[in-house]
């Protein structure tokens, strides 16, 4: 009897410390400059990529790179900074790099979600991926089967995530999401009625399916990426792309209160926040390919369930997006098996979780310089 009942206990404080759920959430081409310097000095000013540039610089601009950071996207500096992690900031040593070579939207979702800097030449184009996503591994586990959902604003997601090999549930582009709640319903006769529907729907279209899909049937993992941060950027509007950049972090905001004020959700979740890819610096903002440095330069950034509050990281080993989706099996004590080989999690350091077989404490801090920024 003591034996079943530590036996018990034990598998109570495994369970306990892993997430029961995961949000992943990207804004696409989004570069680390403006997450961590806050709008860029040398784009506000410039009437080649913003209209007003007096108005953009009451709203963005603060000599302080801290308070403009804070200004631009608020969420992450009053809340990820104090209660998550953000890697990224190269200025203090701290680099998240992809490892694809193209370093544009397609190979570097794959990477991302599947793990694998795939070598073979794939375009921006609807092709369905021939490798297997850390979504459509977990959808095929019984613990999260039909608890998988994505939300996107691009159209071509459910290529990337092959849906023709599963059956995880998608809204991507200007597809229709059946559900009888008259919240649902009403958000798609808002979007029947856009008339020019693009390859990228709006992001919020996307953020308000996404919410109450969340809401009404609670998923245990989330995908939600936003698109329009990459789209105002290659019309050269950095006005644009600041202001969305600001909604994005509002759009987090709202989707974190709403997490931590539901009991299925409150303080058992994780947000994992990244990009696909970086862009150019300076006047080479507004693209990003193989040939413009900067390109391959992204952050991540954590929050809740598991993730230690030591805010910005400084001077550690370089983080690649081929990590972030064995991560996020990690994070909810699973093992991430595809059909490739597949970058490891990124250990969090200090971090007190168990894999599901709970043999192996995973509180080594691999990063052997970690220091971190608000370390006195
Ligand atoms: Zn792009």
């Amino acid at each position: 009897m003591c034996v079943l009942i530590l036996l018990i206990l034990l598998g109570t404080r495994v369970q306990a410390q892993k997430a029961e759920n995961i949000f992943i959430i990207t804004t696409d081409g989004t570069r680390w400059q403006e997450i961590f310097n806050g709008a860029d000095s040398a784009l506000l000013h410039d009437t080649g990529f913003v209209q007003d540039t007096a108005l953009s610089c009451q709203l963005y601009w603060d000599p302080s790179p801290e308070e403009r950071r804070k200004r631009l996207m608020p969420f992450f500096w009053n809340v990820i900074a104090k209660q998550g992690q953000l890697y990224g900031n190269r200025t203090i040593e701290s680099k998240v790099n992809v490892k694809n070579i193209y370093k544009i939207s397609y190979p570097g979702y794959n990477e991302l979600l599947t793990g694998y800097p795939d070598p073979l030449p794939i375009l921006n184009a609807p092709q369905y991926n021939r490798n297997i996503s850390v979504l459509e591994y977990l959808n095929g586990l019984p613990e999260y089967r039909n608890r998988v959902a994505a939300f996107t604003s691009w159209n071509v997601f459910p290529f990337i995530l092959n849906s023709r090999r599963n059956t995880m549930m998608q809204n991507s582009g200007y597809a229709v999401l059946s559900d009888t709640a008259e919240s649902i319903r009403l958000a798609n006769k808002v979007q029947d009625s856009v008339a020019h529907k693009d390859k990228t729907r709006y992001d919020l279209l996307t953020f308000f399916n996404a919410r109450e899909y969340i809401r009404l049937h609670h998923p245990r993992v989330v995908f939600l990426a936003l698109g329009e941060t990459d789209e105002f950027a290659h019309k050269s509007r950095y006005d644009l792309y600041l202001q969305q950049l600001a909604n994005v972090d509002k759009m987090i905001a709202e989707l974190w209160y709403a997490v931590q004020t539901d009991p299925f959700y409150k303080n058992n979740t994780t947000f994992l926040i990244s990009t696909d890819h970086g862009r150019g610096r300076r006047e080479k903002w507004v693209k990003h390919h193989t040939f413009v440095p900067g390109s391959g330069e992204i952050w991540l950034a954590l929050l809740g369930k598991n993730i230690l509050p030591v805010g910005e990281m400084k001077g550690i080993k370089t983080v690649y997006q081929s990590q972030v989706a064995a991560t996020v099996a990690f994070l909810l004590g699973e093992d991430f098996r595809s059909n490739r080989s597949i970058g490891k999690p990124v250990f969090l350091p200090g971090a007190e979780i168990r894999t599901a077989a709970g043999d192996k404490a995973l509180s080594t801090p691999v990063f052997e310089t970690l220091t971190l920024t608000n370390e006195k």
